[in-house]
């Protein structure tokens, strides 16, 4: 597929929400310093939390494991830190909620050194191994949604992945992690890619970049090697490009109908954190104890792309980039469309966490809300083709089992609606109490 031929190419619907990516896009990773306590809640993946393996009072090394996978969706965790396991039970999260966790405190005499730097020859690996390892190693989606990698790796009987689909579009505003790590270790993403795609078999390589990102296509390109199988593919600039239907749409004109997988269109797709996590592993045996965090928005004193060790709280990542200016009214976890904001500053970084985002009353003042006036902008802008407006208007009346009924459960609140909206209506907020309510009912029916 030549360039110009995938640039009239897109997805149906989305917004064009300004990137506010100058902040940081040019601002080249930096490891922060070690602080004295972690926390590692065992569910901070999608599906089963992880079973601690350690005890209150074990001493442990940094990238030992100290929790097993709960289930086959869900992984093991590792500890960021060399130190002492100071408590396990519940903490509170960014959204308020206790949940279990283990917590650490760093050992300040440690080197910090890595228990194990070996490698793992997975040329040797079966399928089923690889799938194990992944699954051992911790690694989930880095892109926000932390679903666990062997998950999407384990591909039915009968089932042949064709395309191993990288997506680097990095459509969120403000997010520039991908963007560094495809900048500075294009070596190491593309090494990760051919892991991947000769474990699955897979023809070819496809990264997919937008446009905004020129110096990541020039430099992944020059880094190709002639027995690599790889394109990689400019994109529109447009949100959500990054959402798995809509970049396969994009890049292979193919719908993944509802309800069906990437898979059942041959296609495996990863972010350009969880390749890079892969060779990370198998290139050197670093499990998944730390991740790329882009901290930048108006409050933020110094904008920064950061290494995080998995488990420091947030507020030691703002400290360490200054900590925020007066005028900072709310600080996001993720990107402002998907992202959410947190109750507190003591929660930690996990595997998900991709943006550390202060915003002032500039972007977080609540709009004058106006009655709906049925211009269908709303409709327009929904990649999924629902009716966001119906649920806006069916949750505000309670009837959630309509809701379903319409398909609520499709929405991958992406956001797009309430961007679209004139009448400033919190369309996806009131969709996600409507699936909240749900989930809830399904979990305790009457
Ligand atoms: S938040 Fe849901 S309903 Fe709104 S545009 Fe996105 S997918 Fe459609
Ligand atoms: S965009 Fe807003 S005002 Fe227009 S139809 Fe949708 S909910 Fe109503």
């Amino acid at each position: 597929m030549n360039t110009l031929r995938s640039l009239r190419r897109n997805f149906d619907h989305g917004v064009h929400p300004a990137h506010h990516k100058k902040q940081t896009e040019d601002l080249a990773i930096q490891r922060v310093p070690f602080v004295s306590d972690y926390v590692m809640p065992l569910g901070q993946h999608i599906g089963v939390p992880s079973q601690p393996v350690v005890e209150v009072g074990e001493r442990v090394n940094r990238g030992q494991l100290i929790a097993k996978p709960g289930g086959f969706v869900s992984t093991a965790l590792h500890s960021p830190v060399t130190g002492t396991i100071s408590e396990i039970g519940d903490v509170r999260g960014a959204d308020g909620v206790f949940a279990p966790a283990i917590q650490i405190a760093a050992d300040p005499y440690a080197t910090q050194q890595l228990e194990s730097s070996a490698g793992v020859d997975w040329r040797s690996l079966s399928l089923e191994e690889f799938i194990d390892a992944v699954q051992m190693a911790g690694i989930v989606g880095m892109g926000g949604a932390a679903f666990p990698s062997h998950v999407k790796f384990s591909v039915p009987d009968g089932v042949q992945i064709r395309h191993l689909l990288i997506n680097g579009s990095e459509c969120e505003p403000y997010l520039t992690n991908d963007h560094r790590l495809m900048v500075e270790r294009p070596e190491d993403l593309l090494l990760g890619a051919e892991i991947v795609r000769q474990t699955l078999g897979a023809e070819e390589t496809v990264i997919g970049v937008e446009m905004n990102k020129p110096d990541a296509i020039e430099i992944l390109r020059r880094h190709i090697q002639p027995d690599q199988p790889v394109r990689i593919v400019p994109l529109k600039v447009k949100y959500p490009q990054g959402a798995e239907k809509m970049i396969i749409k994009t890049i292979f004109d193919m719908e993944v109908p509802a309800g069906q997988l990437p898979r059942d269109v041959e296609v495996n797709v990863n972010n350009v954190g969880t390749i890079v996590a892969i060779a990370d592993y198998f290139l050197r045996g670093l499990p998944s104890i730390e991740r790329i965090v882009t901290v930048s928005g108006p409050g933020a004193s110094y904008p920064a792309n950061l290494i995080v060790p998995l488990g420091t709280p947030v507020r030691e990542v703002l400290r360490f980039c200054g900590g925020l200016k007066d005028e900072t009214r709310e600080v996001i976890l993720g990107g402002p469309m998907m992202g959410r904001p947190t109750a507190s500053l003591d929660v930690p970084v996990l595997k998900g966490t991709s943006g550390i985002l202060a915003f002032t009353e500039a972007e977080t003042a609540r709009p004058k809300e106006y009655p709906c006036i049925r211009c269908a902008r709303c409709l327009e802008a929904c990649p999924y083709f629902l009716n966001p407006s119906r649920f806006a208007r069916l949750s505000r009346a309670r009837m959630y089992d309509e809701m379903e009924q319409y398909s609520v459960m499709d929405c991958v609140e992406c956001g797009c609606c309430t961007f679209a909206c004139p009448s400033n209506i919190p369309i996806v907020q009131l969709i996600r109490t409507g699936k909240d309510a749900l989930r809830a009912s399904k979990e305790n029916p009457e």
